[in-house]
């Protein structure tokens, strides 16, 4: 192609080379500015599917300022709250807009669109509180069912289970909350009594989740009791082979062998029971304490210590404990 020569010419095409440069920059400016207006959207309408009239909705919710096109029969098949005040508001209006006052429109959008299949969000750990407490007001029983699923699911642990077992308890969901009563079953006394919520546990689910507990206690206490017994004889047995000056009970344990149970020993004579604190008092240990310098080291050269190995111990205390686990047998 050849330019054009003439002045007039190279004017005029001066010209529309402007015009299509100012049209394509506006152009340009206007797409930018709508591109920018997409992304700028508030969150909620921006993933509101309800907000123009589609499918032939006949029914506007307003919540907050937010307009929600919706279909009647969804909303009064779902819930039983909306059924009554859609009868009562609107018996008239085949087009009616409803405003729901008070309530947060992104919390509103969201429990709606669990009502349409194709628009649902996934319910999770961070939303399922929402959910549940608008599906209650609201009697919606797909939501709360889709929560129990949420709950259900989730994987257990000893950080989550008091949470979701007591959200099960609130909604009475259909889920029943079992591996969270399992999980916090395995748990002390202690540990449980340290979660804010164990005050607000029902009945069922402290049973449920005490009594395995007080049962492994209580047979580990009888099996154990008999076991301690054994070794208390035991270890009478020894002390009487190896010393000899040991003092016995004379009418109970003569030399060192017992004629009752260690039990009826420990409940009904004071000679028997100080025997056996002797036995703990006897596995006193000398202990040489290292000390720099002649002077110190004999000043301080040995200390009395029970048997004590990190947590393992047999003390004084040996005594009183027995008899607390006796009684426990009982
Ligand atoms: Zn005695």
């Amino acid at each position: 192609m050849e330019w054009p020569v003439n002045e007039v010419q190279q004017s005029i095409i001066a010209d529309e080379c402007e015009d299509e440069a100012i049209n394509t920059g506006l152009e340009f400016v206007q797409e930018f500015t709508e591109e920018v207006k997409r992304n700028v959207e508030p969150i909620e309408v921006a993933r509101n599917p309800f907000s123009h009239p589609w499918e032939e909705g006949n029914l506007v919710l307003v919540v907050n300022g937010v307009k929600l096109h919706l279909h009647r029969f969804m909303l009064t098949l779902s819930s039983p709250v909306f059924n009554t005040m859609l009868k009562s508001e609107s018996k008239e209006t085949s087009n009616a807009e409803i405003t729901l006052p008070g309530k947060d429109a992104d919390d509103i959008l969201n429990l709606l669109k669990q009502l349409y299949p194709q628009e649902r969000d996934e319910i999770t750990m961070d939303n399922v509180e929402r959910f549940l407490k608008l599906a209650e007001e609201y009697q919606i029983k797909t939501v709360l069912d889709l929560c129990a699923t949420c709950l259900r699911n989730e994987p257990k642990t000893k950080d989550n289970a008091m949470k979701i077992l007591l959200l099960v308890q609130k909604y009475r969901l259909s889920y029943v909350g079992d591996d969270c009563r399992n999980v916090l079953a395995k748990l002390s006394l202690q540990r449980l009594e340290k979660y804010k919520e164990f005050s607000d546990l029902n009945g069922e689910n402290l049973r449920a989740i005490l009594l395995p507990g007080m049962r492994r206690l209580e047979k580990t206490v009888k099996e154990l009791s008999p076991q301690v017994s054994g070794m208390v004889a035991f270890a009478m047995w020894l002390s009487s082979q190896g010393r000899k000056d040991m003092m016995w009970c004379p009418v109970h344990i003569p030399n060192g062998k017992p004629r009752v149970s260690i039990r009826e020993c420990l409940q009904t004579c004071p000679v028997c029971e100080k025997v056996i604190e002797s036995l703990a008092s006897n596995t006193i240990e000398r202990q040489h304490r290292a000390g720099k310098g002649l002077l110190k080291s004999i000043a301080s050269s040995f200390e009395y210590v029970y048997t004590d190995f990190k947590d393992d111990h047999f003390d004084s205390n040996f005594n009183s404990v027995v008899k607390n686990m006796f009684d426990l047998v009982d």
